[in-house]
């Protein structure tokens, strides 16, 4: 049994209901399919965290070495900070997109 989200109030139902047990619509026969749209919406979305996170982590670079010179002050905290929270975010996203296909329909 998996949770898939109501096509009407987009609350999470189980796929093996018949109807929403939130907004009481009827889920006109297969709801296996909804499961299998939301898993790929699922996974368009990780695609999506995972490019931010990399595109703050190579800004969070460029800060840092911008003018070939590493950065002082306010900019290498800047920079530091894009670096780390880019790197972890993505790890964090690398992770969830391993665990989200393993447990895919
Ligand atoms: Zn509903």
């Amino acid at each position: 049994m998996a949770l898939v989200q109501c096509p009407v109030c987009n609350k999470r139902i189980s796929s093996m209901a018949k109807t929403c047990n939130h907004c009481q619509a009827k889920l006109s026969g297969n709801t296996e399919s909804l499961s299998r749209i939301n898993h790929i919406q699922r996974s368009t979305e990780l695609m999506n965290h995972s490019f931010i996170a990399l595109t703050l982590f190579i800004g969070g670079v460029v800060i840092w070495f911008w003018g070939g010179e590493p950065a002082e002050g306010m900019r290498s905290y800047i920079g530091g900070a894009c670096f780390s929270v880019g790197f972890v975010g993505y790890m964090i996203t690398r992770v969830r997109i391993i665990l989200h296909k393993r447990k895919s329909v």
